[in-house]
């Protein structure tokens, strides 16, 4: 066997492949240099026309484009009517921003354990955290992968919450036969160079809601009475400010990124899927590690492709294992350390470790592989000779 990178061997990959990258065509880049000739870089004529295809897409009523995926949080939550002393219930297998947004209006997030194989919020969970202040759950389709979403629906609608749908990593899924940002009463999403479409910084919020697609446009532009487009057709200079809000605003540039980025998601998604698959192969012959399950009647967006560690199997830890993978250049990641373990959690919410067992647990284990639209066959086969080069490294005998 020759020797690990991360002990003085010849690295798999001569460059590192990174676990994540945008793909851009000459299309993308025409798109925007016409925004640049024109007269309008932002509050133009783009931003309704990437929020109509936005909504097409996900069969949504409404589509509220914004600056990125955390201020689509924040304004979803505003939108449901999420104010102070409030609860919202979250998981803590996610990035911070989701259960930042509800501390942004003065919320306060309640963490419950997600489901051991999935990873995503586990609906028997969720129960036990309501009380009367609770007004929202946020589920979190990690990974890409859309949440139980009938379940939670029927948890919401007994007890009179709003369910929202942090679909960051999920745009090109569907759930039931549904595209993902249909599936919740309002649904989020990121357009960083990471995730599924990307427009530099951006997100946008979906919902059937009138009323809250309403209360969503004001908040992302300070709660103004009045948008500068309805002054000038007015002929009026007046506006007032209701209520704190925020500039939110997506520009007309990276509007017409995300538009022409939009037409080539389908094919992504399922170029993700390929790869998905290339490595649930090749991880049948690997004992010391597993992927997350996928559940019946959804299609797996693949932002991530995460697999846990056996550790029983291995004389190696998590970051051991991390290690020996980066120094072979392939770019891995892990996502995320439970939200209620980061300081400010702690030291804010008095959160600890023992809160939700099953996300610490896994979090001892993950690994996100490299995915990526772009990612070659070659690229997959270098992943998956290192990891067995590792494995085998580092494997006991039981
Ligand atoms: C990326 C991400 C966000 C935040 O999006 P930004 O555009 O980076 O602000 C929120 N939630 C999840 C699950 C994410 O992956």
């Amino acid at each position: 066997m020759q020797p690990l990178a991360l002990h003085g061997g010849p690295p798999v990959r001569s460059s590192l492949l990174p676990y994540a990258h945008q793909s851009v065509s000459e299309e993308d880049i025409a798109a925007v240099n016409a925004v640049l000739r024109s007269d309008w870089w932002t509050t133009g004529p783009k931003v309704p026309e990437f929020e109509q295809a936005f909504a097409a897409v996900t069969q949504s009523k409404e589509a509220v484009a914004v600056s990125n995926g955390t201020a689509a949080l924040h304004v979803a939550l505003y939108g449901a009517g999420i104010t102070t002393g409030d609860e919202v219930i979250v998981p803590p297998m996610t990035f911070a921003a989701t259960a930042n947004a509800a501390v942004f209006l003065g919320a306060k997030p309640v963490f419950a354990d997600c489901d051991a194989e999935t990873l995503l919020l586990d609906p028997r969970t969720v129960e036990a955290r309501i009380t009367p202040k609770t007004k929202a759950i946020i589920a979190v389709d990690y990974a890409g992968q859309p949440c139980d979403y009938a379940a939670l629906r029927t948890i919401a609608k007994k007890h009179s919450l709003i369910l929202v749908a942090d679909a960051c990593h999920a745009l090109g899924g569907t759930g039931e036969g549904q595209p993902v940002g249909s599936l919740a009463d309002i649904s989020t999403f990121s357009f960083h160079p990471v995730k599924p479409l990307a427009t530099g910084e951006g997100g946008m919020v979906t919902t059937n809601e009138a009323r809250f697609a309403e209360r969503m446009r004001r908040f992302r532009n300070h709660c103004m009475t009045t948008d500068h487009r309805e002054r000038q057709e007015k002929g009026s200079w007046f506006y007032e400010v209701t209520e704190l809000g925020y500039n939110y605003r997506l520009t007309d540039i990276q509007c017409a990124l995300g538009l022409s980025q939009l037409k080539r998601v389908p094919a992504w998604t399922k170029r993700r899927q390929e790869i998905a698959k290339q490595y649930d192969a090749a991880l049948k012959e690997m004992a010391a590690a597993k992927p997350l399950q996928v559940r019946k009647n959804v299609e797996h967006a693949y932002h991530l492709y995460v697999i846990q560690l056996e550790l029983e199997r291995l004389s190696a830890d998590r970051n051991e294992v991390f290690r020996a993978l980066r120094a072979e250049n392939i770019g891995v990641n892990v996502h995320y350390v439970p939200v209620h373990l980061h300081p400010y959690y702690r030291q804010t919410f008095g959160t600890k470790s023992g809160l939700c067992p099953v996300a610490e647990r896994a979090y001892e284990r993950i690994i996100s592989l490299p995915m990526f639209a772009g990612m070659t066959d070659r690229d997959v086969q270098d992943v998956v000779e290192a990891l067995r080069k590792i494995l085998a490294h580092y494997a006991v005998k039981l």
